[in-house]
């Protein structure tokens, strides 16, 4: 895995304003993702580092210690905006961004590859949580000859704040599109994806071209910072949620002190294919009374008939609690593939019928009022 990239960017941060923390580094800024077959080794690792501050003592703290004060972001400005950035580089003039690393999210048995993908926009392409990029990738359009590619659309997996914390970077959760012949079986490189091969296969210095951001759906609603929040996810459409939980957990934003309750269901394959999931399990340890956290691995669990574990059977087995928190004003999102829709759908209107409620007056209701949110590809 390419630690190293992301491990040796040296970032200014401080951590509840404490200023003799103003000049520490963070070591690492990949908080909370590692190698699968590795140790959980969550270290976030403060060292006074400037040659102002060599002489003070050295501060090393492990994630455990240094996860409940929250990390300090800059600029605040961003903060200032009423309504959210909306397509500031438009596809005829994309920003060109540049690489910072690229970092392969899943174990050896994922079936498949998903990376975290952080890209330095050097401030210029401003966002919010729960918006998304476009992305040029480089070459030219088989179907238009002379013209570049299509844009394809990527969630936004980071905070405003980005992950160095700087407002400077935004990271994406991509996963390679691989095309398998039918029947051969066999892999077919010259119909692979062409955007997330592009990203995934791209190295540090890469230059990247931009467009957006773009996207009203998934923004995360901040008017009540005591709301609940339930996220459901099948793989990389967990990204929006990550950048909801970094603001609601890990960033000591001034205007938003979150209170409420985030419950994240996330699907995967199997346990190698968990993403971010280290970064989840720090915010249960530390945040029991405002996080929770469902995982679905349809190859490795059972649901309650046998079948295969979907993320619809880890909902249903909620679904009383899932249900009550809906009709006290719960936010409920979506993100993932298309077909993850039916099933969830199908599994709702079932338990709504089992609770002697009409799901299609439920659901016209919760979409009325706001609480529905939907972003499948
Ligand atoms: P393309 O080149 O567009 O190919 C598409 C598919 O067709 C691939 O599976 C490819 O293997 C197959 N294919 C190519 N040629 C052939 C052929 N001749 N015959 C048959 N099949 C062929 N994706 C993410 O990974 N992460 C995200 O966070 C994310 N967020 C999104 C948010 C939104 C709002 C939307 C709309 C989409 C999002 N996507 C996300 C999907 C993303 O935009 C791309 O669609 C995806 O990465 C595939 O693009 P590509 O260029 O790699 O594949």
């Amino acid at each position: 895995m390419a630690h190293s990239a992301l491990s040796q960017v040296p970032v200014a941060v401080s951590v509840n304003n404490d200023v003799s923390l103003r000049k520490s580094v963070f070591k690492s800024t990949h908080v909370g993702f590692r190698e699968k077959s590795r140790t959980s080794s969550l270290s976030l690792d403060f060292r006074v580092a400037s040659s102002q501050s060599r002489n003070r003592p050295v501060l090393c703290m492990s994630v455990q210690q240094a996860s409940k004060p929250k990390v300090a972001v800059s600029p605040l400005s961003l903060e200032d905006a009423k309504e959210p950035p909306m397509h500031l580089f438009k596809n005829k003039e994309p920003y060109t961004g540049t690489i910072v690393s690229v970092e392969r999210l899943v174990g050896q048995n994922a079936p498949g590859e998903t990376c975290h993908i952080v890209i330095d926009h050097g401030g210029k392409v401003p966002y919010w949580e729960g918006q998304s990029y476009g992305i040029i990738p480089p070459g030219e359009n088989p179907k238009k000859p002379g013209n570049p590619h299509n844009v394809r659309l990527y969630s936004i997996a980071s905070t405003r704040y980005g992950d160095s914390f700087d407002g400077k970077t935004a990271s994406l959760c991509v996963r390679r599109a691989v095309y398998y012949d039918p029947e051969t079986g066999k892999e077919d490189p010259s119909k692979n994806g062409v955007c997330s091969n592009f990203l995934c296969d791209s190295k540090p210095g890469d230059k990247v071209q931009i467009t957006g951001p773009s996207g009203k759906i998934m923004l995360l609603p901040e008017d009540n910072p005591n709301a609940t929040h339930i996220m459901i996810a099948t793989g990389t459409g967990v990204a929006p949620y990550r950048g909801y939980l970094r603001r609601m957990l890990m960033e000591n934003v001034p205007t938003f002190k979150f209170g409420g309750l985030a419950w994240l269901f996330l699907g995967v394959a199997n346990t190698d294919s968990l993403l971010y999931d280290d970064e989840f399990s720090k915010y249960l340890e530390d945040y029991p009374d405002n996080f929770r956290f469902d995982r679905a691995l349809s190859r490795e669990q059972k649901n309650k008939n046998g079948g295969k574990m979907y993320v619809q059977d880890k909902i249903e087995e909620y679904s009383d609690e899932v249900f009550k928190l809906l009709d006290n004003g719960a936010h409920i999102y979506f993100c993932g593939l298309k077909g993850m829709m039916p099933g969830i759908q199908e599994t709702l209107k079932k338990v709504a019928e089992q609770r002697g409620e009409s799901w299609e007056e439920k659901l016209s209701q919760l979409k009325k009022n706001k609480q529905w949110h939907v972003e499948v590809y």
